[in-house]
């Protein structure tokens, strides 16, 4: 479930400290240490799921959970004219931190 050299699992699990926006029992959502917009914050399940590539039957309703707390938190950030997602996946897509996690940026030139 925690994967032991995960980054992100570690920041679930309170060992790496993060700037928390939101908490529940399924995700959690903290500030981007590097933002490229003003407001830049990322949004992951606490259940370690190395990236979409890796989504498996049965994780859809987390998914649609994931996606509909989206502007629920954007909003909470300031972002009522909107914003940016992006979801970077395996080596070829970006991804640098092999824990699933939406990116959510707004602001100014986001
Ligand atoms: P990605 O390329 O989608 O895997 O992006 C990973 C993101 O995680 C980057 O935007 C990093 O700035 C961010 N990041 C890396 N380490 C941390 C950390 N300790 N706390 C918050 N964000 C981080
Ligand atoms: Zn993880």
């Amino acid at each position: 479930m925690s994967h032991p050299n995960c980054l992100f699992c570690k920041i679930v699990a309170g060992d790496i400290p993060s700037k928390k926006i939101h908490e529940d029992d399924e995700f959690l959502a903290f500030h981007d240490i590097r933002p490229a917009a003003p407001v830049h914050f990322l949004v992951i399940p606490k259940r370690h799921v190395d990236s979409l590539l890796h989504v498996q039957p049965g994780d859809e309703p987390m998914l649609g959970r994931l996606m509909a707390l989206l502007p629920r938190l954007a909003r909470e950030q300031g972002l009522d004219g909107g914003f940016k997602t992006g979801i970077n996946t395996g080596r070829d897509g970006g991804q640098e931190v092999d824990h699933l996690h939406i990116h959510v940026l707004g602001g100014r030139k986001a």
